[in-house]
């Protein structure tokens, strides 16, 4: 008998969640959603893929070809902002949006020219210090 004004409640109200992706809510102010990459900017330094918590970045340099390869394993992004915070040349953003249902799991790869100078992990004194 308690349940029974939760029960007639339930009946009577709309439902509390949306049927997405039929309804999609509006963004929040500043929500972090669709991770992009402006890959004409990007360096190729992999400081995102190293500071990623998630791991579903990797950053691939073909110095044979002076191109280099930025992947994005979406479906394992969980959307915290690190790397868009660490990249520096702000290549990285977040859009409001999410990205679009996908139905089969697929990686966003993208390629662009290397940098003439070489980027900053490349060199020895600025490599990131690990356990000694
Ligand atoms: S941190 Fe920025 S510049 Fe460096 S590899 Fe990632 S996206 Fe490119
Ligand atoms: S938003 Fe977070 S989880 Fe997604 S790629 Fe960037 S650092 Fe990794």
């Amino acid at each position: 008998m308690k349940l029974l004004p939760t029960i007639l409640a339930n009946l009577i109200n709309r439902p509390a969640t949306r049927d997405y992706p039929t309804f999609v809510r509006e963004p929040f102010e500043n929500a972090r959603g669709e991770l992009v990459n402006d890959i004409s900017r990007c360096i190729f330094c992999g400081l995102c893929a190293r500071k990623c918590p998630s791991q579903c970045l990797r950053v691939d340099r073909d110095t044979g070809k002076a191109e280099g390869t930025w992947t994005l394993e979406f479906f394992a992004c969980v959307g915290c902002g690190v790397c868009v915070a660490v990249c520096p040349v702000n290549c990285l953003a977040q859009k409001a949006t999410h990205r679009p249902v996908a139905l089969a799991r697929a990686v966003i790869s993208l390629r662009g020219p290397l940098p003439e100078k070489p980027a900053k992990m490349d060199r020895p004194d600025s490599i990131e210090k690990t356990a000694e």
